[in-house]
Parts: C-alpha cells; sequence; structure tokens
C-alpha cells in the first residue's frame, strides 16, 4: 500500500504546492539497498563526544573507526577529554569538527555512561545544542547511557533517568528531515555489545526506527561477540511463521540477504503464494498451520530433513504469524478470543517448548517475536490482539531469564503503522491520522520490521536479550 501523500510531495509540482500552501512535507526516508557493509560510514562524518574516558568511550571510538567514518570532535570542546584520550588508546585519528565551516556531521555519538549528577546532563546541552540547526536529512543521533540498575548511586540513576525523556525529545525535534535519534542503554561489562548496536542505529538499516531505547546487556552464556563480518547470517538456518506475504515476507527475504537459509511457513491454503515467496530467495517452504499441537516438533523434522548437511538444527526462529479479528468486549465471540489467542500466543509458547525440548536450536540460537504498539496503548476493538501483544512483550523478557544458561537469546520486535494489507482496510481518514503521527510524520514499511528482525536475528544483537524493540517511527499511539 502505496503513501501518495509522501510520493507527491517529493515531485516538483508536490514541492512547489506544498509550500505555496506550507502543508508539511515527510521526508524521504534513506532505506538500505543492499546488506550490512564493513565500512558502513566511510562517507560520515561523525560527531563524538563522552563524559569521561572508559570502556565506552574506547568501544564507541573503535567501532566508528571500524565502519570507516572519520571521527570528528566539537570544536568548542564538549564532550571533548573522553573521546581524546579513548582515541589515543584505540590508536585511532580525531580532529575538530568542521561544521562551522559547511561540513556539517551527519552521525552524532555521545557517551553519557558516566553523568553521575545534574551538573553532569549539562553535557547534554554543550553537546547538541550548538550542532542541531542544519544537521543534513537522514543523519543519526545516539546516546549511550547505561540501564536502570546499574548503579547503586541513587544520584547516578536519577542523571541516567534522564536520558529516555532527552532523547524521546530530540528524536521528536529532528524526525522532520528523515533524522533519528535513540538511546542504547549498556550495562556495565557488556561494552562489546556496542559495535553492533551502533551498526544497526547508525545505518539505513533503522530508518524508521526513532526514539528507541535498547538496553544491551551482555551475550548469554557460552556466547562470544564476535567481530563485525559481511553476510553475517551466512550458514544459518532460520525459521520464519507466516511468511507467505507482508511482513513475514519481507522478513525471509531480508535474513536471506544476510546469508540465511529460509524455512517459510505459512498455512496450508497459502502453499502457491508461499512456494513463491520462498523460490524467489532460495528458501524452503512449509505449509503448516502454527496452531497444529504438534507444529514444534513437525518444523524440527522439517529442518533436520531439508539441511541436514548444516545440522539440521534451528539458529534462527522469527514467530511472526499474527492475526486480528477485532471486535469490541462486549460484543466478542469466544471462539475469536480464544483463535487470536491461540495464533498470537498459544502457537508461539507450545512450538518454542517443543523445539527446546526436542533440541532442536543450533548453538547461540536467536528467537524473534513479533509484538505490536497495540500491546503497549492498547486499541479500542483489539482486547485480544492486544493481550496477546501485550504478552509477548512480558514472554521474552521472562524466557530471556531462562535460556540465558543454554546460549539462547529472545527478543521482541513491535510494530507501528507499518503499509501492508492489514492497514490498507483502515478507512482513509483514521489512516492518514495514525500515519502522520510519528516522528517521521509516514508509515513504516515491512522492510523496516524485516530489517529490526534481522538485527535482532543476528550476531550484531548479540549483547542484547530480553528486549522489545519498537519499529514504529515513534508513532505517538502508547510512547
Ligand atoms: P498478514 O496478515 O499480512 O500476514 C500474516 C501471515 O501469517 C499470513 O500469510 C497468514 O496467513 C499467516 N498466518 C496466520 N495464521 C497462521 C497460522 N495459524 N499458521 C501459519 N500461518 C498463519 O500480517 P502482517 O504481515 O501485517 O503482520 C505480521 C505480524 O506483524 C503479525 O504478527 C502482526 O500482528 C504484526 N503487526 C503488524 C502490523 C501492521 O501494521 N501490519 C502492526 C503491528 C504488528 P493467512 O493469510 O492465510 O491468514
Amino acid at each position: 500500500m502505496a503513501d501518495k501523500i509522501l510520493e507527491f510531495v517529493h515531485t516538483s509540482t508536490g514541492k512547489q504546492i506544498a509550500a505555496a500552501l506550507g502543508l508539511p512535507v515527510p521526508p524521504m526516508l534513506k532505506r538500505a539497498k543492499a546488506g550490512y557493509a564493513e565500512k558502513a560510514l566511510a562517507n560520515s562524518n561523525a560527531l563524538v563526544g563522552a563524559s569521561a574516558f572508559g570502556p565506552v568511550a574506547t568501544a564507541v571510538v573503535k567501532a566508528l573507526n571500524a565502519m570507516g567514518a572519520a571521527i570528528k570532535v566539537s570544536a568548542d570542546l564538549a564532550g571533548l577529554d573522553g573521546v581524546k584520550q579513548a582515541a589515543a588508546n584505540a590508536k585511532v585519528d580525531v580532529s575538530i569538527s568542521q561544521a562551522d565551516n559547511g561540513v556539517p556531521e551527519n552521525v552524532y555519538v555521545l557517551d553519557v555512561t558516566a553523568a553521575a549528577n545534574v551538573a553532569d546532563l549539562r553535557l547534554l546541552y554543550d553537546f547538541f545544542n550548538p550542532r542541531l540547526r542544519k544537521v543534513p536529512s537522514n543523519s543519526r543521533i545516539v546516546v549511550i547511557g547505561r540501564p536502570r540498575g546499574d548503579s547503586k548511586d541513587a544520584l547516578a540513576e536519577t542523571a541516567q533517568s534522564s536520558l529516555p525523556g532527552f532523547i524521546r525529545s530530540l528524536a521528536k525535534e529532528s524526525g522532520k528531515n528523515g533524522t533519528t535519534a535513540n538511546l542504547i542503554q549498556v550495562k556495565t561489562g557488556a561494552e562489546n555489545g556496542i559495535e553492533g548496536a551502533l551498526r544497526f542505529f547508525l545505518s539505513p538499516h533503522s530508518a524508521f526506527v526513532t526514539g528507541q531505547v535498547l538496553p544491551v546487556v551482555g551475550a548469554p552464556k557460552g556466547v562470544k561477540i564476535t567481530e563485525f563480518s559481511e553476510k553475517p547470517l551466512t550458514g544459518k538456518l532460520a525459521v520464519v511463521t507466516g511468511a507467505a506475504r507482508g511482513i513475514g515476507a519481507a522478513i525471509a527475504e531480508v535474513l536471506a540477504r544476510e546469508g540465511a537459509t529460509v524455512i517459510g511457513v505459512d498455512r496450508p491454503a497459502d502453499e502457491s503464494t508461499l512456494g513463491a515467496t520462498m523460490s524467489s530467495i532460495g528458501g524452503i517452504a512449509c505449509p503448516l498451520d502454527i496452531t497444529d499441537a504438534d507444529a514444534g516438533n513437525k518444523l524440527a523434522a522439517v529442518a533436520a530433513g531439508a539441511v541436514a548437511n548444516k545440522g539440521g538444527k534451528i539458529d534462527i526462529i522469527v514467530h511472526n504469524a499474527g492475526i486480528t479479528r477485532d471486535k469490541m468486549m462486549r460484543n466478542m465471540a469466544a471462539h475469536l478470543w480464544d483463535m487470536v489467542l491461540d495464533v498470537n500466543l498459544g502457537a508461539i509458547v507450545r512450538c518454542n517448548d517443543q523445539l527446546l525440548a526436542g533440541d532442536a536450536f543450533g548453538a547461540n540460537a536467536r528467537i524473534v517475536c513479533i509484538s505490536s504498539i497495540g500491546g503497549i496503548a492498547g486499541n479500542a476493538g483489539q482486547t485480544n490482539y492486544a493481550a496477546t501483544k501485550s504478552a509477548v512483550i512480558g514472554y521474552v523478557d521472562a524466557m530471556a531469564k531462562q535460556l540465558e544458561g543454554k546460549g539462547i537469546s529472545i527478543n521482541a520486535i513491535a510494530p507501528g503503522f507499518i503499509e501492508t494489507q492489514m492497514t490498507a482496510a483502515i478507512p482513509v481518514v483514521t489512516r492518514e491520522v495514525a500515519r502522520r503521527l510519528s516522528s517521521l510524520s509516514q508509515g513504516g514499511l515491512p522492510v523496516d520490521i524485516a530489517e529490526a528482525v534481522t538485527f535482532m536475528a543476528s550476531p550484531l544483537a548479540a549483547g542484547v536479550n530480553g528486549a522489545t524493540l519498537r519499529v514504529c517511527g515513534q508513532n505517538l499511539v502508547g510512547a
């Protein structure tokens, strides 16, 4: 489903009309055209600051250098000290920002993990205030802080607690030209997970993710965080449910782009569409209703048989299949309640239980579930759907703790308004309001969810576990 207004205001006539009428022009988001590249920031100037020298500043400087960015420090010295020492430590060059001479940065990374009192928060102002008037379109802003509970000092916890509010507001201020702003909360000791998260947030792979907080908590037991390699899913076997169309088909395509062999699952009634989607990416079609009582065991058998030469273990499973059966609670038939609960939640739990019991997951397996902002904000007519999508958030949090010792991680993606058949069916006025009520003034595309799922399924997110990441352009609903 195309966003006709977005397309029109970017034509030459549309631009003139929008300017004459003073209409807002939603930005044209730059999305990834290919897979993750090692030197992804080769053409970028990255302004870096840090409130102190430490493992985070060092990890940031090393990561930006590995990505090929030109590392800049602020001419007015905001956040300079920590960066200078980190750069010397990592033997990386830094130079003074030339933004005032017309060479503005398009990447901003500020490490405030050492902010431990109210006065330390001044760095947020000093770093961003002089720079944000001329930010190029589709720039990337990342602030790095610590998660709640990381410090025993109440004042340090208070200072760190300012960051989610700060980043959500900055994202709302910066989104008009497609710039995103996100917060990484890295746990002490989990600093080696920063590069993967930066590779996602500083790239066009996260074009529709803004105003979000991603905790980096460290890899599960026995999992090593490896150096970046292109096509990071090479040799991995991935299962995607609901893969015949919509978001599931996009997920299958992006996983395959990054090197995975995909087993696409969908209802037997959709076998021909599923077959076409899978053959376009060299995947394996598995017509199966996920509510089948034995679905997990059947999937394990398909995986073992289809790619026996790779050990037949499942490295990635994406629980994407989902349905809506909307009715106001007072009018909802019991079978509609049961059906939505079973497809969106019961089937995920059963399937994972069977795969775990059957030892069907490979080492370092990654599970990704699809939630929804409906599960965060709630929607009239969606008590059944929202209950399941909210439960998914609790499920990944609880299961991460259970699976951590087995080396398996589990996370969720919560899509906002995504241009699919589902949202095309929304009445036109409601749809237009839903689309524009985000910091990026538009809906997302299935590929935006696919990119976020692929990040969570990949070694880039090795330090992320039990998290739910919203991919919604910071849609105001539930923000
Ligand atoms: P679609 O309805 O376009 O696709 C879902 C796919 O899952 C369909 O092919 C469907 O088959 C399949 N499916 C449904 N039930 C089963 C089952 N029992 N066994 C196997 N396959 C099944 O949905 P979207 O692509 O829009 O959504 C994908 C996920 O994203 C869902 O979990 C949804 O809740 C979530 N989401 C979507 C948003 C959006 O804006 N589109 C927003 C928030 C969350 P069939 O066509 O035969 O029913």
